[in-house]
């Protein structure tokens, strides 16, 4: 198979993440329930995770929480940072996983920037918006349809500025972009661990700038006579047992992305995508491309998007069709009728797997 589906998922995980998987899943008992060899070695595997997170993003180590996923992380942040009825500013091209949780809070959501790869858009809009009074701005770093980069340094500053707390969504570019979590001063960062970061599916994590509200309430294994949730980090958000063997494969997946380079990963799929966005204009497909782009592309066939994806998957390649859960960016693009279908490379991307797609894709008509 020609998987291009690295935005749902990385697939398949470097070997190391197997193999740590595996040995947790034979070495490791319960965390923190224990001063036991075995007890003690989940409680290591917990903490690699968090130090691998902590050398690849600069955040300390305890301000890491292990999330099941990048949405879990997301809904903390915003049930922190927002209250009912809140006025908040967003982009144009957000997931549901941030607009459905603002949603059933009932904020009042600022759409700002409404053109693709336009970064002066992008920050005139989110300026006007903060300038006129918003309790939070929530932004995506990479939309998972278009591939655009936002500019988040310079939104992170203008939210410094005027004293707008935020929240980052490093679902598309935690493990392909940088992301520096000191530098940015953000309030929360969350991000899957399953896509860049290679990890197993079921994990993620939530970079904390300030103590969360937690989602969920329970045990932590320490502070027991306590009758509510511990005041610190991270076990404030994380009650119950956690997923060790998850944790044990992110930090695998944390390891190899910081031995290849985050850098070198980013520049090998962006090259991809910019020449199969290339070749698929060559076709005559409309091509979403444009100056500030990631690994992602997305085309429009001379066809329904559901049935090109599925002729792509007879021919052995793994794309996705339609709306990728985020209407709003297709509503901004004006593809809410359509969808698209999206070509995400991931950390192995290769000459020989943009040159499969194109000539499945010739056969598109
Ligand atoms: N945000 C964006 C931009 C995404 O692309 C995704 C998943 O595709 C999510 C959030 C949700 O991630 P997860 O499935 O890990 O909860």
């Amino acid at each position: 198979m020609t998987y291009l589906d690295h935005g749902a998922t990385s697939f398949p995980k470097p070997p190391q993440v197997h193999r740590a998987v595996a040995q947790a899943m034979r070495q490791c008992a319960n965390p923190g329930r224990g001063g036991y060899p075995a007890a003690m070695a989940a409680a290591e595997a917990l903490f690699r995770c968090r130090e691998g997170a902590q050398r690849l993003f600069r955040c300390p180590a305890e301000q890491v929480v292990l999330t099941e996923n990048c949405t879990q992380g997301l809904n903390m942040a915003i049930r922190t940072l927002v209250h009912p009825g809140d006025p908040v500013v967003i982009s144009g091209f957000e997931h549901n996983a941030v607009t459905r949780p603002l949603y059933a809070l009932g904020a009042k959501c600022h759409v700002a920037g409404r053109r693709l790869f336009d970064h002066g858009d992008t920050l005139q809009a989110f300026e006007t918006a903060l300038k006129a009074g918003v309790r939070a701005a929530v932004f995506t770093h990479v939309s998972n349809v278009f591939g655009y980069v936002l500019p988040v340094s310079e939104l992170a500053a203008l939210c410094r500025q005027y004293g707008v707390p935020f929240i980052m969504d490093a679902a598309q570019s935690a493990g392909s972009v940088p992301i520096d979590f000191e530098a940015l001063g953000a309030d929360f960062i969350a991000m899957p661990g399953h896509k860049g970061l290679l990890g197993p599916q079921g994990t993620g994590l939530l970079l904390c700038g300030r103590l969360p509200r937690p989602l969920c309430y329970g045990g932590t294994g320490t502070d027991s006579l306590n009758r509510e949730m511990p005041d610190y980090l991270p076990e404030r958000a994380e009650p119950g047992t956690r997923n060790v063997p998850g944790a044990a494969g992110l930090a695998a997946g944390l390891e190899y992305l910081y031995r290849v380079g985050v850098q070198t990963v980013g520049k090998r799929e962006r090259t991809q995508a910019k020449l199969c966005g290339e070749g698929l204009k060559k076709l005559g497909f409309r091509v979403f491309s444009g100056e500030h782009q990631s690994g992602v592309v997305s085309f429009l066939p001379d066809m329904d998007c559901q049935e090109a994806a599925e002729r792509l998957a007879g021919r052995g390649i793994a794309v996705r069709a339609g709306l990728h859960c985020a209407p709003l960016a297709h509503e901004t693009a004006g593809t809410l009728e359509t969808g698209t279908v999206r070509v995400s490379f991931g950390y192995n991307a290769s000459d020989a797997q943009t040159q499969t797609l194109l000539r499945a894709a010739s056969q598109l008509r």
